[in-house]
């Protein structure tokens, strides 16, 4: 195994309940007759209850900027005065505190023996990556080592009152996907990302049907690398074609949340930790970005019916 967990109850084999420290914060633990499932669902239960919004950011197939939308989604989120958390549920890839600048930090725990996430740029992160010894050392874990730290990620994290937490989930529809939404239970909608060519869009349209099979809310689809603008001679190219994501989303019946162009300054941001909608706020990308971020928070401000926040995006952190 490439990471040893060093959480509390990091142990996926024994059927012993090793939630005990759970105990310490269960209304019932006088009459407490929970096995360890039952332990460490109610511990996610408790936690969720108190996050407004969950949202899942996904796609079928890697490397087509689901990390990086969340990333610039919530600092987007956080710009607007909302409370946001990023949970990192890529086990395999977990590259958003990179994308943070918060590598090589480790998660420590509480006195009451939760986790506490860590806090950078207004935001709260939990990820596999604070638990590797070495960034470079592979995971190599079974289903039941998997379902085992995605409730610690939901559930032993104690993300606290929070108006969203953004789920990164890892490509694919497969076990992390489906212990995920499992476990939350109650997501407030899912954004799905796609580059416009053809084989991501194939992709694409299989994770609508998932989460519609799923029976979850679809908020709606991101196109990314969307088009790139030569920073030399200014001519505008579509690398990976464009439009193909607003013409999927038409055909699906889903919503189009916007375009994100292709952009170099975005992997370098990435790449130094410093998220982009936050470091060029009022740059056509950053606008991009923050225009998906004003839909999906349109989008949950209608179900929830809550009013609008009127704050104007400006970042404490934008680049002169
Ligand atoms: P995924 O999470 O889907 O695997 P990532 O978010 O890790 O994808 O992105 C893959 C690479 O593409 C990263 O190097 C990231 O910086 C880059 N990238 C993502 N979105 C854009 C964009 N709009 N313009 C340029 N590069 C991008």
């Amino acid at each position: 195994m490439g990471a040893e967990l060093t959480m509390a109850s990091a142990s996926a084999a024994g059927d012993a309940c090793t939630y005990m420290w759970a105990c310490a914060i269960c209304d019932e633990n006088e009459t407490c007759q929970k096995d360890k499932e039952g332990h460490s669902r109610w511990l996610v239960a408790k936690r969720m209850e108190r996050i407004e919004h969950k949202i899942l950011v996904m796609s079928n197939k890697g490397g087509v900027g689901k990390s990086t939308l969340s990333v610039n989604l919530a600092v987007s989120l956080a710009l607007k005065g909302h409370e946001v958390g990023i949970c990192d549920m890529d086990i395999h890839g977990p590259n958003i505190p990179k994308m943070v600048g918060a590598e090589g930090q480790r998660l420590k725990i509480s006195a009451g023996g939760g986790i506490i996430p860590h806090q950078v740029y207004n935001m709260k992160i939990a990820s596999m990556s604070f638990l590797l010894q070495n960034s470079d050392d592979p995971i190599i874990w079974r289903d039941a080592y998997k379902f085992e730290f995605i409730n610690q990620l939901l559930g032993g994290v104690e993300w606290q009152d929070l108006n969203y937490l953004i789920v990164d989930l890892p490509p694919g529809t497969g076990n992390e996907s489906v212990t995920t939404m499992d476990l939350i239970g109650e997501v407030t909608g899912c954004v799905i990302v796609s580059t416009p060519q053809e084989v991501a869009l194939l992709d694409a349209r299989k994770s609508v049907t998932f989460v519609r099979d799923s029976e979850l809310p679809i908020i709606g689809i991101v196109e990314n690398m969307s088009g790139l603008d030569c920073p030399h001679c200014r001519e505008h190219i579509e690398v990976f074609r464009a439009g193909g994501g607003e013409a999927s989303a038409r055909d699906m019946g889903v919503p189009f949340l916007g375009r994100i162009p292709l952009d170099p300054d975005v992997v370098r941001q990435s790449d130094s930790g410093e998220p982009y909608a936050l470091f060029h706020s009022d740059l056509p990308t950053a606008d991009a970005y923050h225009a998906v971020a004003n839909r999906v928070d349109e989008f949950c401000r209608k179900k929830h019916k809550r009013a609008p926040v009127s704050v104007a995006v400006q970042s404490p952190f934008k680049k002169k």
